[in-house]
């Protein structure tokens, strides 16, 4: 498949037409995290406090090393922790005027909130057509309406209308995760959380995904908060972006003020002053990692 423009002033261009998935862009936070605990097991504390903002209509970059609390955060906002046993302490997470803890995920789904898991699990036995219309499984508007957005599903992802009838476990990991996308989309959020999609993907796949998530969120408003390793990729589409340290928030902003802070560029991009740099020898960053912590 052609991969899609990069550029992202060149986007509306490209693509598929614009069609009715998503809100309407609006300046209100569609999603508002106050200063939430996360434990695990009743005794594990692994978020300590963390607070977030997503605009409707954004893409916000929740960035962080392994262990850091990315995909927990995503999972306490998707309601899904109690099958981990883990569950808010403290705080409070509102989507779209709906506070998430009185709501089970079935119906966070059914308002617009929906995540796309780490590890881009499909239904390995379905075909990757019957794999998407899970995800249309919380909808009540009828077969004509479903099937429009999965012929929408196909416009930004070709490769599944190709493979349509494969086995969803024989595909490759980029179209797996374009199916795990793509199913999620079949639910007509306004919201996806998506969890590390660049992970174990090679470089050009990972460019060609971000690129399709940028054109969803341009041309269907679809609101992403994006866990990601790759701090590069994820600043490069996102708007504004959270770093998040041993399940705190450490530093937050514009993604053009983090791409170019010295403490981001030292630790998670390995540049420092236009050369490479291991993370061990980010002193300035560890320093001012004691003095927050
Ligand atoms: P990664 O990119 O490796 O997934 P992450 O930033 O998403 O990292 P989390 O998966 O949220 O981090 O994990 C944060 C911390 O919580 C880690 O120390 C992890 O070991 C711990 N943790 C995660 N899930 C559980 C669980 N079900 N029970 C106990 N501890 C957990």
């Amino acid at each position: 498949m052609p991969s899609r423009a990069i550029d992202r002033n060149a986007k509306e261009a490209a693509g598929p037409p614009p069609s009715d998935f998503g809100p309407a862009r609006a300046a209100a936070p569609i999603l508002a995290v106050n200063n939430i605990e996360v434990v695990y097991d009743h005794v594990i504390l692994v978020l300590k406090g963390v607070s977030l903002q997503v605009t409707g209509g954004d893409i916000v970059a929740l960035l962080g090393a392994n262990g850091a609390g990315k995909s927990t955060t995503l999972k306490a906002i998707s309601n899904l922790l109690s099958a981990e046993r883990g569950e808010v302490t403290k705080g409070s997470i509102v989507f779209d005027d709906s506070e998430v803890h009185a709501l089970t995920p079935n119906e966070l789904v059914r308002r617009g909130c929906i995540q796309v898991m780490e590890g881009r699990h499909c239904f390995a036995h379905l075909s990757v057509e019957e794999n998407l219309l899970t995800g249309a499984f919380t909808r009540r508007d009828g077969h004509a309406a479903v099937g429009r957005d999965l012929d929408l599903v196909y416009s930004y992802f070709p490769r599944l209308k190709e493979r349509r009838s494969s086995t969803a476990g024989y595909i490759s990991g980029g179209e797996q995760q374009m199916c795990a996308i793509g199913r999620a989309l079949m639910s007509r959020p306004k919201m996806i959380l998506l969890d590390e999609p660049s992970m174990g993907l090679a470089p050009q796949l990972v460019e060609e995904i971000f690129s399709i998530v940028g054109d969803l969120n341009t041309r269907e408003r679809v609101s992403f908060l994006l866990a990601e390793q790759n701090t590069r990729m994820a600043l490069k589409y996102a708007r504004y972006g959270y770093v998040l340290e041993n399940g705190r928030v450490v530093l937050d902003g514009k993604a053009e003020t983090l791409s170019e802070n010295q403490d981001v560029k030292e630790f998670y991009l390995g540049i420092a002053e236009g050369k490479r740099k291991s993370f061990r020898e980010g002193k300035y960053y560890r320093r001012r990692k004691r003095w927050l912590a």
